[in-house]
């Protein structure tokens, strides 16, 4: 989509301090970090949120959760880490297009 930030990120229009990227998915630091250790795992396809995770998704949602855990665990955040999805702007989304944040590092419980 043209107007979706993380899709044009996903093209290579707008650069990302990316972490891991294979054919299914990126993973890169959020631009305004809430914890000391803060990514995004975002799938490549354009899905809006996770209230639009089709049967046909399953697995790769359950892969953004794997890779997750694998990058956490490449960022020395031992074994906490928190994974948010936000979905709707009421609930904080601001970004309309699938995406995994993942919290670590000192100064738990962070913020979001
Ligand atoms: P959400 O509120 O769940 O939609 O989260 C969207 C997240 O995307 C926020 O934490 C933003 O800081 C982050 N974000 C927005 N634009 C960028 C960007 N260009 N690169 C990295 N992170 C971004």
């Amino acid at each position: 989509m043209d107007d979706c930030i993380f899709c044009r990120i996903v093209a290579g229009e707008i650069p990302a301090d990316t972490l891991f990227e294979d054919d299914e998915l990126v993973v890169f630091r959020d631009i305004a970090p809430q914890a000391p250790v803060h990514f995004l795992v975002v799938p490549k396809k354009h899905l809006s949120g996770p209230a639009a995770i089709a049967q046909a998704d399953e697995a790769l949602a359950g892969k953004m959760v794997r890779v997750a855990a694998r990058v956490a665990a490449e960022q020395k955040v031992g074994d906490a880490f928190r994974l948010v999805m936000n979905n709707g702007a009421k609930a904080g989304q601001v970004v309309f297009h699938l995406h995994l944040h993942v919290l670590g590092g000192k100064d738990a419980p962070w913020p979001i």
